[in-house]
């Protein structure tokens, strides 16, 4: 099976860190006039043009956000950051990632993910989780120090697997009771500390839907800051036990065939038939890819 899958968000055009700059605050300082700013308010949507297309703001149009700004990245000569606005205006437009995902430019929207990301993590860690002490965030923002007891934080990451089950011929979905009907998406779970990646795809799939997972392989990640997580996508090989989905997180879990999952990709709503999230998230891209792949042929090789 090829090794590629379809393209999903918040990968392309990802600006080069540039992490050697954090411990120059001269170099931060001269930079910040002329970058390019993203400003993201607490709910983690952009400040953005009236028509939700993304604004061409400088540092030098808000002298008030450089005490916050977090530096992205570097595009060329140019340097990026995100700062949180607190939103004083409460009519300036503003849209939320999903939406920017599918009308911005990949690097814009792939900026405002890593954005969303870091100033979620900042937002939540305003004091040190071991004596309660205020932090003081250095390293253009990715460092929060603590003077209470000398702790050093650093951003999190929630892993969490994503998979696409086959029995050999057909492939497993689930769907939550909250989503519209008729739509289903890939099984995933958060990984548990002490646990391999491989371990939680096996405990998840078990969890949510009863079915037995043999193996599986890791094909690909994306960066997913709802708030926190990297979605870890993975294929798996099942028995073709049949689906029981907890009660807990899954409404309900089965297997669909072939013709289904290539009839729902192709958008032929029939009235009936599965529905599938739109190309934004891996999910889709690991349908795709086992769609693409043929059936029997997933977790080989
Ligand atoms: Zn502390």
């Amino acid at each position: 099976m090829a090794g590629a899958i379809p393209a999903f968000a918040f990968v392309e055009g990802a600006l080069d860190r540039a992490e050697f700059l954090r411990t120059q605050p001269g170099r931060l300082a001269a930079l910040w006039p002329q970058a390019r700013l993203l400003r993201l308010d607490p709910e983690g949507r952009a400040l953005c043009g009236a028509e939700g297309a993304p604004l061409d703001e400088r540092g030098a149009d808000h002298p008030d956000l450089r005490g916050d700004a977090v530096l992205l990245g570097m595009e060329d000569q140019r340097a990026w950051f995100a700062a949180p606005d607190p939103g004083l205006d409460p009519d300036a437009p503003r849209v939320d990632l999903r939406t920017a995902a599918a009308h911005w430019p990949v690097r814009e929207a792939t900026a405002f993910a890593q954005a969303r990301a870091v100033l979620h993590w900042r937002a939540r860690h305003r004091h040190c989780g071991a004596c309660g002490a205020r932090l003081r965030f250095e390293r253009a923002g990715w460092l929060g120090r603590c003077d209470g007891c000398g702790l050093e934080h650093y951003p999190r990451t929630d892993p969490a697997v994503i998979v696409a089950v086959t029995d050999g011929r057909r492939l497993l979905l689930g769907r939550e009771a909250h989503w519209r009907p008729r739509h289903y998406s890939t099984l995933a779970g958060f990984v548990e500390p002490g646990e391999t990646l491989e371990q939680t795809v096996v405990r998840e799939v078990f969890e949510e839907s009863a079915v037995r997972v043999r193996r599986c392989r890791y094909l690909a990640s994306q960066p997913w800051p709802f708030p926190s997580s990297l979605m870890l996508g993975f294929v798996a090989e099942a028995d073709p036990d049949e689906p029981r989905p907890s009660d807990e997180e899954l409404e309900d879990a089965r297997w669909f065939e072939r013709g289904e999952v290539g009839a729902a990709l192709r958008g032929e709503d029939t009235g009936s038939g599965l529905l599938l999230s739109p190309r934004l998230s891996i999910s889709r891209s690991l349908i795709e890819h086992w769609y693409h792949a043929g059936a029997g042929a997933a977790g080989a090789g």
